[in-house]
């Protein structure tokens, strides 16, 4: 139930800003209910407009790995501030962000910044098609990767591989560029790409899926696409608009050592204000204007504020036991999840790998939680989740529950069953703790509802 001061904020909003929300899921269609307000937040905590107090596991959808308000990350916003928030000229912090980025991910030995992860995708599909000469592009059922007309489509219909549009306003001429692949699928990717690559750009995937909730690749899946993709000279786009500093310090490129053409940033890139990034190897990079003929650009694009914001969140990401730190919590929070189900009277488990035999033979379970490094999702799924035809069996009225009983009790989890919660580095025992007991509850409430 939310408060009463965010329900009168709500309504006044919604008479000005479409559906009171300025991004779709913010307004807990999935869950139902009113979205709560925020005013303010600091570490791992995000305090609603009634000055309420919730563990906040959104964490702005993945940017504030750091927790919420990072003394750094707020000296260095103040001190780019003063002097001058914009110029539209080239910085010398954007020349150490670039020289950050190749660092910490090698594949992005060139990269150009941009103002957000859709901007990213959609700078390095247009220079996939660009460099190939190809129209199609590839992606995943159950992928996301920003608003572009090209990749809001689903698989078509029948016998059909060319996608369809799934959002009004979507040219069906355009959507046909695109083709749909099962997340995971190998025997798919690979007859995919031999019949038909010679007319791929690229193949744009989620490294580690967090838009279905959170599943993990399948090494063979990755081996496959990077073989297939350079047999048939398309480029292997990884998306770690996500993924990116969170799975490892390396991105799911690191973590799964698989190397692709290019990537793309968003989220913690920037550090809480709007940076993305796309990048790879010179010679595909020097394709991008001014340096050649694909054209991308942008007013704001290297933002004093938001480089400052970003550089500092990497440069502290790069601290020694940072990612130890957060792997723990996050195996802490999983291992929470799953007790209290249980203790609920759920059967439930902990899924760390969806596609050992252990994992696959799972049946008649309430719930498994899913995780990557601090990705993780609690899906209402009788068996493990692998990719979206799996996903979306789940039943979302418990989650819908679940959700709403969290909230009660002071934890904010994504208002959607096919996102995953982040953990940061700022959630402390005194937060877990708090998490551990409202999850108990939570899942009460989740099992009094019929599974469906
Ligand atoms: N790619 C992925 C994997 C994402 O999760 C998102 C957003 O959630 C995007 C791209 C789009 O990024 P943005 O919302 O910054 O435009």
């Amino acid at each position: 139930m939310t408060d009463a001061v965010s329900k009168s904020l709500f309504e006044r909003a919604q008479k000005t800003l479409v559906g009171g929300v300025n991004s779709p899921v913010r307004a807990f269609g999935p869950v139902g209910g009113d979205p709560v307000f925020i005013k303010e937040a600091r570490g791992c905590t995000i305090v609603g407009a009634d000055g309420t107090e919730y563990v906040d596991y959104v964490g702005s959808w993945g940017p504030m790995i750091l927790g919420h308000a990072h003394p750094e990350v707020v000296a260095a916003i103040q001190q780019a501030a003063v002097k001058g928030s914009s110029y539209g000229a080239p910085t010398e912090a954007e020349i150490e962000m670039g020289e950050l980025i190749a660092e910490l991910v090698p594949n992005m030995e060139m990269s150009r910044l941009v103002s957000s992860g859709t901007e990213a995708t959609m700078g390095a599909l247009r220079l996939a098609r660009g460099y190939t000469g190809r129209d199609v592009i590839v992606k995943c059922e159950g992928g996301y990767h920003g608003g572009a007309d090209y990749l809001l489509v689903k698989a078509g219909s029948g016998a059909a591989t060319l996608g369809e549009p799934n959002s009004a306003g979507v040219p069906a001429a355009i959507a046909s560029t695109t083709a749909i692949l099962g997340y995971n699928d190998v025997e798919g990717t690979r007859a995919m790409l031999r019949e038909r690559g010679s007319e791929i750009a690229a193949v744009i995937i989620e490294p580690v899926a967090g838009n279905m909730g959170c599943v993990a690749p399948d090494p063979a899946w990755l081996a496959c696409l990077r073989e297939e993709c350079t047999k048939a000279g398309t480029l292997l786009i990884f998306d770690e608009v996500m993924t990116g500093f969170r799975v490892a310090l390396g991105g799911a490129q690191a973590r799964y050592a698989v190397t692709p053409d290019l990537t793309c940033l968003g989220k913690i890139v920037g550090g809480g204000l709007p940076v993305g990034a796309y990048g790879g190897p010179r010679e595909i990079m020097s394709k991008v204007a001014p340096l050649g003929p694909v054209y991308q650009a942008g007013t704001l694009s290297g933002n004093p504020l938001a480089v400052a914001a970003g550089l500092t969140t990497l440069k502290l990401l790069r601290a020694d036991g940072v990612y130890d730190r957060l792997e723990a919590i996050s195996v802490s929070l999983t291992d929470a999840i799953v007790a209290a189900a249980k203790e609920a009277g759920l059967t439930a488990h902990r899924v760390d790998d969806p596609h050992s035999e252990a994992a696959r033979a799972i049946t008649g379970a309430d719930v498994v939680v899913q995780r990557v490094g601090a990705m993780i999702t609690t899906f209402f799924s009788d068996g493990v989740v692998r990719g979206w035809g799996q996903a979306d069996k789940c039943s979302r009225a418990r989650f819908a529950a679940w959700h709403g009983a969290l909230l009660k009790a002071g934890v904010y989890w994504p208002p959607s069953q096919f996102e995953s919660a982040f953990p940061s580095v700022a959630h402390d025992q005194a937060a877990l703790a708090k998490t551990q007991k409202a999850m108990v509850a939570a899942f009460t409430a989740a099992r009094s509802i019929a599974a469906g």
